[in-house]
């Protein structure tokens, strides 16, 4: 069994110069979950942690605790001596810290037996913290912090590669009472897996992030929900570059949520899709999307793919079948299809594409398919001309545009995206009954309200978002997609984010 360490593994992190700050950051965490880590070494003076720590022995509130007073070597603020450091955690264990966490630098300076009777009652969790990368002998380090004393140990580590994210988690999967950090932008799929990977905390951030990577304690608790994850877990994700910005695990978790369905999604920021692809055993991942720039390199790493997806030649959503073969699907050609169906006869309806390319080559295959005629014009002609030969459409001029009557425009391009915003097309350009962005945030693009103000029929991004997002749903779950759900969660999403725009 492994050691008893806390009622809830999210261990909120409470990070302030302020006593009052501190106090206030402790209270609002406590209400997502009863185990947090005080970063004592935040606290500007020895005045702040001195009013702090009486209000904690004083008013003992319920939870469990983890004192820290973390030196500049490791990441932190406390710039005392090592004696100092101990001294501070001695107060923190006797004002009812039940853990403290320290640094195998200071540690080592001090024999096991040493650490323990000073910071008893508290236990001792001895931490190893690498800020530049994941070192290569993770299990000398760990045998080194088990010396040291700690009745637990953590592992801290930036992680360079999907790979470095596996290392961590590995070492939680196969040794005792292991804290797993994998930090970094590309740790950040570790972080919420790292439970299910066996550690036995993860960290989540209560009032500012303390660690590269680190998530917020409303994300970890009720987006990813990681304390609900089991090895049972399916594990889906999104792969891309950059993929911060990504509102799939909002869509996808939501789904599985409201469907009831034991699985997560999780984003994974991947630079090198061989990097991704050899480590998806340690992740347990069932199935992925993707998006910028590995959409078309994915075919070649496929073991089959649809065959609409191959004619498009780009892939945004993958299956992992049995021994780790690998299937691949077009979605953006579904998304495409879904957001006009109803509003129009495809077929002898003239539709004009602007922009040419990887989402303008779904659409024009979904559509030239469906019997429309495609139009394509872009910023660069000869890439018009170049997807209109491979599709069937025709290239048209810019020039062309502001005489030329279509069915349907579609922007293609980014351009109207927040929060650069602009259009794409001038509102003379606009000769049609309907006009559709691809661009979903923000909802209302400028080229939208323009072609409002005409009196045309508008179709938001968020139509192809969601019925793309949908397709993938129901192809790696097989069950009907939670539409209303779904479409809830990114409108509010949405909305919040305009209003906090003051739009
Ligand atoms: P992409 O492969 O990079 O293609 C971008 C296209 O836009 C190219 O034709 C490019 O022209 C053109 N472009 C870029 N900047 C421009 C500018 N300032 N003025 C005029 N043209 C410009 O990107 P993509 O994957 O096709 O995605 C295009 C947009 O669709 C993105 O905003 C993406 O987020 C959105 N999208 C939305 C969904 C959805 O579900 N709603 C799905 C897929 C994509 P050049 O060749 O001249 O550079």
């Amino acid at each position: 069994m492994p050691l008893e360490f806390a009622k809830k593994r999210v261990c909120g992190v409470v990070s302030a110069e302020t006593a009052r700050e501190m106090r206030g950051q402790l209270i609002e965490g406590l209400r997502e979950t009863s185990t947090m880590e005080l970063r004592l070494d935040f606290l500007e003076s020895a005045k702040e942690l001195d009013s702090f720590l009486r209000w904690l022995a004083a008013k003992r509130p319920r939870g469990t605790f983890y004192a820290t007073c973390r030196t500049a070597r490791g990441g932190g603020k406390f710039r005392g001596s090592r004696e100092e450091e101990i001294a501070i955690l001695q107060r923190a264990a006797r004002a009812g810290c039940r853990w403290c966490d320290v640094e195998i630098e200071t540690a080592k300076h001090f024999s096991a037996s040493e650490l323990r009777s000073a910071l008893a009652p508290a236990r001792l969790l001895i931490s190893h913290h690498n800020f530049r990368r994941t070192p290569r002998n993770l299990a000398a380090i760990y045998r080194e912090l088990v010396r040291a004393g700690g009745q637990a140990i953590k592992i801290a580590a930036e992680c360079r590669s999907i790979a470095d994210t596996a290392k961590i988690l590995d070492l939680a999967r196969l040794r005792r009472n292991v804290v797993a950090v994998p930090m970094g932008e590309t740790g950040v799929a570790g972080r919420i897996l790292s439970l299910r990977a066996g550690s036995l905390l993860t960290y989540a951030a209560v009032g500012k992030s303390t660690a590269p990577g680190q998530l917020s304690i409303g994300a970890m608790q009720h987006l990813y929900r990681v304390e609900e994850l089991s090895r049972k877990t399916r594990v889906y994700g999104v792969i891309g570059d950059p993929i911060g910005h990504s509102l799939s695990p909002l869509l996808h978790n939501t789904a599985f949520h409201a469907r009831k369905v034991d699985a997560v999604f999780v984003p994974f920021l991947v630079r090198d899709l061989r990097d991704f692809l050899e480590n998806l055993d340690a992740f347990g991942v069932a199935g992925f999307a993707i998006t910028i720039p590995h959409k078309e390199k994915i075919i070649r790493h496929l073991d089959g793919c649809d065959p609409l997806a191959e004619r498009i030649g780009a892939v945004n959503t993958v299956v992992v079948r049995g021994r780790g073969r690998l299937y691949g699907y077009n979605t953006d050609y579904i998304g495409a299809l879904r957001s006009l169906e109803g509003r129009l006869i495809f077929a002898g309806s003239r539709i004009l594409l602007f922009g040419a390319g990887g989402a303008a080559r779904a659409a024009a295959f979904a559509l030239a398919q469906a019997g429309a005629s495609v139009c394509i014009a872009s910023r660069t002609a000869a890439r018009a001309r170049a997807l209109a030969r491979a599709t069937g459409a025709h290239a048209i001029e810019r020039s062309a545009l502001r005489r030329e009557f279509f069915d349907v425009v579609i922007n293609c391009t980014p351009v109207g995206m927040y929060p650069r915003g602009g259009s794409p097309l001038k509102s003379e350009e606009l000769n049609c009954r309907i006009v559709m962005d691809m661009v979903y945030r923000p909802r209302q693009t400028e080229l939208l309200q323009m072609a409002r103000k005409k009196g045309i029929e508008t179709v938001s991004g968020i139509e192809m978002f969601l019925a793309q997002g949908m397709a993938q749903y129901e192809i790696w779950t097989g069950q009907r997609a939670p539409e209303a759900a779904m479409r809830r969660v990114i409108e509010d999403v949405l909305a919040r984010e305009e209003k906090s725009q003051g739009k």
